[in-house]
């Protein structure tokens, strides 16, 4: 008989019961050090104090009303966004899927009100990941997620990673946007070079393309800036995020210029539930946390230490470990093992993590790890490769 869950993903044995800090418990009582972060999403760990007090209040002051009203909390977390970061105006939804999707949109829209219609081809990288919607799935033109699904969706094409000449060359009169991960999440922590940012930022300009860049897995702090690309200078025109903004409340948002934004006029897209009051709420709590003076120092401090103490194991174990990639505290442990085996006796060891293309562990702690949860990581996964030797 199928399960009364649709059976789409591969679970584990053991279920999670509750969450405090970085450490989950299970309902047997076991305890597990939280690498993985609901895939890099409990940025600020479990039921962090802050978050749990804005989100009691506003469960007690106001839930939900529509985006007819004006809402207060949307309003303050918007203008806090646009003043952080490039954009000149923000659009709220509910997850991953929905920012990329409303990027995607605006591509074409942005196109079509310049008197451009006919340019709506988007590029994207083999690998990528942007989501689950007919759409996104299109995008991200991965065989694995794109089976039983087809026809995709038109006007998507992909091409290698970090390549500059292949993304030229695929450039035709269509071609309305350059769109991709500024690392790859899903793909195995594979992290764009500043001189491709830069670069591809110059095509765009000369070839007159927008630049889109979906940030829901990398940005929000987790490279130790507020977005991954900052680290190469360049200004995108629209950038998606999701996962960390809301630190595990489903929370998306699709952040662009004003030139693009402009064209995106009343009536032409909306959500029931995005930027309810509850969503802005913690969203506001999470900003309160992430653009905290110190905060982006720790994280780098953290993902420092963190990389070259799994450099240390990747040389003391090399039958098991063979590179870390990655920046801050969004790190792939590239195996010589099966990295899903490993994941499974990480698991039984107590330290949770995911696994992810090209034999890959991503190791996407919360962004509130201590030293003395490294340590512990350290000598779980310690324990973990030297099983492997016996
Ligand atoms: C997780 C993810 C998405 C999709 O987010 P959902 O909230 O699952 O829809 C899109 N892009 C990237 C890079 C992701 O990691």
């Amino acid at each position: 008989m199928i399960s009364t869950v649709l059976p789409i993903y591969s679970r584990t044995e053991f279920a999670i019961e509750r969450g405090e800090g970085v450490y989950l418990f299970d309902t047997e009582g076991k305890k597990y050090l939280d690498f993985a972060a609901g895939i890099a999403v409990n940025s600020l760990g479990h039921c962090h104090p802050h978050l749990v007090a804005a989100l009691q209040k506003q469960a007690a002051t106001l839930w939900h009303t529509s985006n007819m009203y004006r809402l207060p909390g949307q309003e303050s977390f918007a203008d806090r966004l646009v003043k952080h970061t490039f954009a000149d105006t923000v659009f709220f939804c509910n997850s991953g899927a929905e920012a990329t999707e409303c990027a995607i949109k605006m591509v074409r829209k942005y196109h079509d009100e310049t008197e451009n219609p006919d340019k709506f081809h988007i590029i994207c990288i083999e690998g990528s990941f942007h989501g689950r919607t007919l759409t996104t799935i299109s995008a991200s033109g991965k065989e694995k997620i794109m089976k039983g699904f087809e026809p995709a969706v038109e006007g998507f094409r992909q091409v290698p990673f970090n390549d500059l000449d292949a993304m030229k060359a695929a450039i035709t009169d269509k071609t309305a946007a350059i769109m991709f991960e500024t690392i790859m999440g899903e793909g195995g922590i594979k992290v764009s070079s500043p001189e491709y940012l830069r670069a591809v930022r110059k095509l765009c300009d000369e070839r007159g393309l927008l630049l889109v860049l979906d940030e829901v897995q990398c940005g929000v702090g987790r490279t130790g800036q507020f977005f991954a690309f900052e680290a190469a200078g360049i200004t995108p025109d629209i950038v998606a995020v999701a996962k960390g903004i809301g630190s595990g409340f489903p929370l998306g948002v699709c952040l662009a210029t004003e030139k693009v934004g402009k064209t995106m006029t009343a009536g032409s897209h909306g959500t029931t539930y995005g930027g309810n009051p509850l969503a802005m709420a913690v969203g506001n709590a999470v900003l309160d946390i992430v653009l905290a003076d110190g905060f982006m120092a720790h994280v780098t401090e953290m993902g420092t230490l963190l990389k070259s103490e799994l450099e240390k194991l990747v040389k003391k174990y090399p039958a098991v470990l063979k590179e870390v990639r990655g920046v801050g505290l969004i790190l792939g442990l590239v195996t010589v093992v099966d990295n899903m085996e490993m994941v499974k006796r990480m698991r039984a060891a107590g330290l949770l993590s995911v696994g992810g293309g090209e034999n890959v562990i991503r190791i996407l702690p919360p962004l509130i790890i201590e030293k003395a949860h490294i340590n512990e990581a350290i000598a779980l996964l310690e324990t973990v490769c030297k099983g492997y030797a016996t």
